[in-house]
């Protein structure tokens, strides 16, 4: 089994029902949920002329390898009717793989951990509460990244949970 981490986010529709449905769907497909952060309301990054997401993360356990993980994470966002709009725009699921085991993977499909993690707080802060410790293959610990982020966002922890 290895431990992999996943970043769900949400903009569109009901954005909690959303996130849940994808962590029942990842269940599904075979992942043990071990732990689940809190959720945070947090503003667009990148392309700003949109609502805020709703951002969490989860740890799992899995045997599916990377490249099959991804067409599940891929599958389920085209289950959930993710329309293929553009980078980082709006849309009612994301999944991303932050981190899988001690991988560092790097093609055009898929590239882990994901190359955006310390640069985005609304990444960061749900990973200080399920993996403050984990190393982030080629970077440090989260608590460094976290310690180390110095910028802006705003990311704001709401009641709701996963
Ligand atoms: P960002 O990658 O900056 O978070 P995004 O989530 O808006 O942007 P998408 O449109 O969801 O980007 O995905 C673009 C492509 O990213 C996907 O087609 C996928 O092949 C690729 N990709 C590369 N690495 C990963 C990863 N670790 N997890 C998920 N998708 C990845
Ligand atoms: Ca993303
Ligand atoms: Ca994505």
């Amino acid at each position: 089994m290895s431990q992999v981490v996943i970043a769900l986010g949400s903009n569109v529709g009901d954005t909690l029902a959303n996130l849940k449905e994808a962590v029942s769907l990842l269940e599904k497909e075979g992942c043990g949920v071990l732990k689940k952060s809190k959720l945070y309301q947090t503003e667009p990054w990148g392309y700003v002329d949109q609502d805020d997401f709703l951002n969490g993360a989860v740890l799992i356990e899995t045997d599916t390898p990377p490249f099959e993980l991804l067409d599940v994470t891929q599958g389920i966002e085209k289950t959930m009717g993710r329309k293929k709009l553009f980078l980082n725009g709006p849309r009612n699921i994301d999944l991303d793989i932050l981190i899988y085991e001690d991988e560092e993977i790097e093609s055009d499909r898929l590239t882990i951990p994901h190359p955006r993690i310390g640069e985005r707080l609304f990444v960061l802060r749900p990973l200080m509460d399920i993996v403050p410790d984990m190393i982030v293959p080629g970077l440090g610990s989260v608590k460094e990244l976290y310690d180390h982020y110095h910028g802006e966002e705003r990311v704001e922890e709401t009641d709701l949970t996963l």
